[in-house]
């Protein structure tokens, strides 16, 4: 059996540091904000390459919290307009339509996933306020022609980085490539706490200073209230164990990169459609390797029947769900087809060199 992801075997290549990350916030007696929530907030924005960053509860929450800010800001009001990847997952859209603000969907580039800067322009209007830049399956968006229409329009550009930890482009980290970015630290992602988590990243201060009272109940100074806030913040123990595991992150990047590079080369099967890399290496993380192939029912039968983990990311687009019924007669062809054709293979640091030469091999004899 090759699973699709193992999360256990990721996190006991560190079984005794977290074990001494969790004895240490035990016996520390503080069991939310304090020192390792700080301390990887510090670490954390560092190595996305901006000046501020706070932790929050997670990757949904850090979305609307900046949305929500933005509200506070006056920078948006309610029945704004926001440009949004149709073929994203569904938080990020959630995120927008939670502050009452519109998601305005735009299709994805068939070759990367990622919003197609070509079909941006054409959807902006007066009240259009914000691009969300979703780095999909863990490669970066066109920022240049995002960043381009933003500045010709006035518009603020969000990074939702919850698939792209790491992720270089052209020599800057995700989560400092826009005006503001959200994290999520779900377990399963590139960087995963042992439960949820999330995070904010920005180099705009007054930005930062809202999020971090909003995520505390609307409060900067205990028991007096500016706003009203919710309770989203990182907790102490997770700030510890993901400090514990931040190290390895672009070690484990790297790692999944390797195994990238070898499906890239030695899947041959023209039934199966490999992902399109466009810029430097650095640029993708492999957060999901997502093939597309016709039959795709087919396909996920022979292997599994082979024992071999895949998933599907996602089998209905935002627009097509229940929750979204006013989308529903949208046409969005590029994302339904998507949508239609995308598996996910196997693809993790802890994937043996035996593992992914099976993986290949039981995929060039699928036909
Ligand atoms: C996982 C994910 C989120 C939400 O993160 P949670 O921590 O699960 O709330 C948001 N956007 C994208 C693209 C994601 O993959």
């Amino acid at each position: 059996m090759i699973p699709f992801l193992d999360l256990k075997s990721i996190n006991l290549q560190h079984k005794e540091a977290l074990k001494q990350a969790f004895e240490r916030v035990l016996e520390s007696g503080w069991y939310i904000g304090g020192k390792e929530v700080d301390s990887f907030e510090k670490a954390f924005g560092d190595y996305c390459g901006v000046a501020y960053c706070t932790g929050v509860a997670n990757g949904l929450e850090a979305l609307t919290l900046i949305f929500r800010a933005y509200k506070e800001l006056g920078v948006m009001q309610e029945e704004d307009e926001v440009i949004v990847p149709a073929n994203t997952y569904i938080a990020s859209i959630l995120a927008i339509s939670e502050n009452n603000l519109v998601p305005v969907l735009v299709e994805p580039d068939i070759q990367t996933y990622n919003i197609d800067p070509a079909k941006i322009e054409e959807k902006i209007t007066s009240k259009t306020k914000a691009i969300m830049a979703v780095h999909l399956y863990g490669q970066c968006a066109d920022m240049e022609a995002i960043h381009m229409i933003a500045q010709k329009f006035n518009l603020k550009v969000i990074e939702d980085g919850a698939q792209a930890h790491g992720a270089l482009f052209k020599g800057k980290r995700v989560g400092s490539l826009g005006d503001v970015a959200g994290f999520s630290f779900y377990p399963g992602k590139n960087l995963g706490a042992l439960g949820d988590g999330g995070a904010v990243t920005t180099d705009d201060a007054q930005l930062f200073e809202v999020i971090s009272t909003l995520k505390n109940y609307g409060s900067a100074q205990k028991y007096y209230n500016r706003y009203k806030g919710m309770n989203s913040r990182l907790d102490t123990l997770q700030a510890a164990l993901l400090s514990v595991k931040l190290p390895f992150l672009d070690a484990q990047n790297q790692r999944r990169r390797e195994i990238a590079v070898y499906y890239q080369k030695h899947i041959k099967n023209e039934k199966v459609l490999l992902p399109t890399v466009v810029y430097e290496p650095l640029s993708h993380v492999w957060h999901v390797y997502v093939v597309r192939v016709k039959d795709r029912e087919d396909f996920i039968d022979y292997m599994k029947n082979l024992e071999i983990g895949v998933m599907v990311h996602y089998p209905l687009a935002p627009h097509q769900q229940e929750a979204y019924s006013e989308f529903s007669a949208l046409s969005l062809p590029i994302t339904e087809k998507i949508h239609r054709e995308v598996v996910s293979l196997p693809i993790s640091p802890v994937m043996t060199d035996e593992q992914v030469q099976k993986v290949v091999s039981c995929v060039n004899l699928y036909g």
